[in-house]
């Protein structure tokens, strides 16, 4: 399915890619410079790395990460894990989604799953801020976005917020990094922030899928009910497990009428590997 962004036509971020286009060319510039000084080395193998862009992961590296396997869950984007032939389900849908009671976001897409390299990216962007990494990462979305995606259909991009706390404690907010990487790389206008989260949740996990719903149930509201009206949404987050987080933010869209909420997502961790310790 080809999803396609209509930006508010009021939008005040005409003639941004001008300047877009010369930051990058500096960019470019200051990576060379970078190169040459402080040079880095892949965090897997060690091999020095040159001008890639990818600061952390040498090229080798990183063509291993695991792309989502086709076919994929029709609700929820994580790969099947089984052949298609004449016995396959019409619908596919897999065990999470068929116990969808309430609906939530309309689809969700993921860039690859969550293991080997992908895995080590997003732990080294979350939890040792290596925050330049999210630069690359969101170039991956949009790489992605542009075979699966028509970013043009929908009216804003809408990173899964953290609490104050949680933010405030890291220092950042990778999927709203993630988002502003991805609306850099595709000359998007900047990010809006609409949802916000109003209470702190649990660590999700070793919580039942029961428990992950409770646990962010009603966690976010809107800051702008205006904006969301009619409107059609994209949210972006790093990880998918289940997908009740990115469920609840969908429902918070869709009770201030939200037309349509998708979801795009680095990696999502594989139905095998869901509940595993
Ligand atoms: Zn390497
Ligand atoms: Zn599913």
């Amino acid at each position: 399915m080809i999803l396609s962004l209509k930006v508010w036509e009021d939008s005040p971020y005409d003639g941004c890619m001008e300047k877009a286009e010369s930051i990058s060319a500096f960019g470019e510039f200051l990576s060379a410079a970078r190169d040459v000084f402080f040079p880095s080395f892949c965090v897997n193998c060690r091999t020095r790395i040159i001008l890639h862009p990818n600061p952390y992961f040498c090229q080798t590296c990183w063509d291993t990460y695991t792309p989502v396997d086709r076919p994929v869950c029709e609700h929820c984007g994580k790969p099947m894990g089984i052949r298609v032939g004449f016995d396959a389900p019409v619908e596919l849908l897999c065990p999470i989604c068929r116990q969808q009671t309430e609906p939530g976001y309309d689809r969700a897409l993921a860039v690859g799953t969550y293991e080997g390299i992908l895995k080590e990216a997003v732990l080294l962007l979350k939890f040792h801020a290596k925050t330049l990494l999210a630069e690359f990462l969101g170039a991956r979305l949009a790489d992605f976005s542009e075979s699966d995606l028509d970013l043009q259909n929908y009216n804003a991009l809408c990173p899964v917020p953290l609490h104050r706390v949680r933010q405030r404690e890291r220092g950042f907010n990778q999927s709203q990094l993630l988002a502003d990487a991805l609306a850099h790389s595709i000359g998007y206008p900047p990010v809006k922030h609409l949802l916000f989260r109003n209470r702190p949740t649990l660590p999700q996990t070793h919580m039942t899928l029961k428990q992950r719903r409770n646990n962010v149930k009603g966690a976010f509201t809107i800051v702008d009910a205006e904006k969301v009206a009619g409107g059609s949404f994209l949210l972006i987050d790093d990880v998918m497990t289940t997908g009740s987080t990115l469920a609840e933010c969908a429902r918070t869209l869709k009770k201030h009428e939200a037309e349509r909420v998708d979801a795009l997502v680095l990696c999502t961790t594989r139905l095998d590997k869901l509940f595993s310790p």
